[in-house]
């Protein structure tokens, strides 16, 4: 294997490892590790090119470095991906040389489930290297999708009872995008509390298990946005909100799974110009992680973690809060409250 370094200013390593044996072609982006080791999933994407699975590694990391500070984890932010297509290029022998890419790290970086990667891929990379996580032992961690769900759940909670005073989701309209892992999920915690919803994906199985099992009225994944109701809640790939959805955008809250959900920046401001409350992703999204967290710690229990993830709704309540006092969109404050926490890490180090 070939490893290289490359030199990304603000960014603590990353690293571009190259395997012609397997095939592995994987970037992994620790961003900071101020707070502990890096944490976050290994993606596995047929990106274009290198920039843009570059770009994407950066962004994902960055993400992670505040999203573990405000979930309260003693870890960095890192991400990884395998630019390769998950249905036709995984292979047993692509994992375990990711894995050996992982473990020359020294334990700088931990890995985790993401896109294109599932916990029995986990089992294959953890064969090769003992920093590799998401995987359930006799009921302890595993799979984070769905402590992920049930985090954005408690997220849709905080947001509706902040914007609209409703104290549950009975009658609360939300419109999904992206019913896979999460997003279905999500659908049956809400549809189980009595919402509304409204479905969109690119894979028509998956709308129409929605649409049987909870009452869903399902719309083309381009109307999602426009679609009219409460909650928008993002759960497919990043960037939905930008500058040519965004006039479409009828619900008074964005609140869903997706990392980087906004394209640019600016629409964090945008939003709260208009009024939408946005609940700042790597917030609301934190619960998998949570549970990755606690896994590597060794401390992981059913109601530890359930307790965590009811904190993810204190924590936006908080944001919310702020957000209104000083007339500032909540992304801004999100970000704002993770460097205090890094800070506060720095200091207690
Ligand atoms: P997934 O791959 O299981 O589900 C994504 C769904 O989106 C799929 O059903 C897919 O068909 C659909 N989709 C893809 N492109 C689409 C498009 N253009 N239009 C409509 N639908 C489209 O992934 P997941 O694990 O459910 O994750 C969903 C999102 O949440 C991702 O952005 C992921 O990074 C983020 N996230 C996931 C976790 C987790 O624990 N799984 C944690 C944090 C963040």
């Amino acid at each position: 294997m070939e490893s290289r370094e490359l030199p990304v200013d603000g960014w603590h390593k990353v690293v571009h490892f190259t395997d012609e044996k397997t095939g592995l072609n994987a970037i992994i982006s620790v961003h900071d590790a101020t707070l502990g080791p890096a944490c976050g999933g290994c993606r596995i994407f047929p990106y274009e090119n290198f920039e843009a699975a570059l770009e994407d590694v950066k962004n994902l990391s960055r993400g992670m470095t505040f999203k573990n500070a405000l979930g309260g984890i003693p870890f960095g932010g890192g991400k990884a991906v395998i630019i390769a297509d998950a249905k036709k290029d995984k292979t047993p022998e692509l994992l375990r040389s990711f894995g050996e890419a992982v473990a020359s790290l020294d334990g700088l970086y931990y890995t985790a489930e993401d896109s294109g990667v599932t916990e029995a891929d986990m089992q294959t990379i953890r064969s090769v290297t003992k920093y590799a996580a998401g995987i359930d032992a006799g009921g302890v961690g595993g799979n984070p999708s769905p402590f992920t769900s049930r985090g954005v759940w408690r997220g849709v909670q905080a947001a509706a009872r902040h914007k609209l005073g409703a104290q549950s989701l009975k009658g609360v309209r939300v419109a999904i995008l992206g019913v896979g892992a999460v997003g279905m999920e999500l659908g049956r915690l809400i549809h189980e509390e009595g919402g509304e919803l409204v479905v969109a994906d690119v894979n028509q199985a998956a709308v129409d298990e929605a649409c049987d099992r909870f009452g869903a009225t399902a719309v083309a994944p381009e109307d999602a946005i426009a679609a009219d109701v409460d909650v928008f809640a993002p759960c497919a790939l990043g960037g939905s909100i930008n500058k040519d959805s965004i006039d479409r955008l009828k619900a008074k809250i964005v609140a869903g799974a997706a990392n980087n959900q906004l394209k640019t920046r600016d629409m964090d401001q945008n939003l709260f110009d208009r009024g939408v409350l946005y609940a700042p992703d790597y917030v609301i999204n934190a619960a998998g992680v949570i549970s990755v967290g606690l896994e590597i710690l060794g401390t992981w229990t059913e109601d530890g973690l359930s307790k965590r993830i009811d904190k993810i709704d204190d924590t936006l309540t908080n944001i919310f809060k702020r957000a209104d006092e000083d007339k500032r969109p909540t992304g801004a404050i999100a970000d704002v409250m993770a460097l205090e926490a890094i800070a506060r890490g720095k200091e207690a180090a």
